[in-house]
């Protein structure tokens, strides 16, 4: 089953692979990190990541990999 990985304390929390997933699998952590952020969170509630990699290829930092 597809998934990704975020790396929680690199993100900044710009949203931008929250906007860009079309499966809505990833949604803000409710903590914050260590750069004062709330950082994305790979939830897939509905088993809808397809490992299309849209959100690793949006994300300005580069803190998303994708496994397929
Ligand atoms: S790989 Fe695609 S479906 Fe999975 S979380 Fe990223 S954008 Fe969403
Ligand atoms: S696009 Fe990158 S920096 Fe922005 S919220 Fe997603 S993982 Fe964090």
């Amino acid at each position: 089953m597809p998934r990704i990985e975020i790396s929680k304390e690199r993100c900044k929390g710009c949203e931008l692979c929250l906007l860009y997933c079309p499966g809505h699998c990833i949604e803000l952590d409710k903590s914050m990190n260590k750069r004062g952020a709330y950082p994305a969170l790979f939830t897939d509630n509905d088993k809808k990541c397809t490992g299309c990699s849209f959100c690793a290829i949006m994300c300005p930092d580069v803190c998303i990999t994708v496994y397929k």
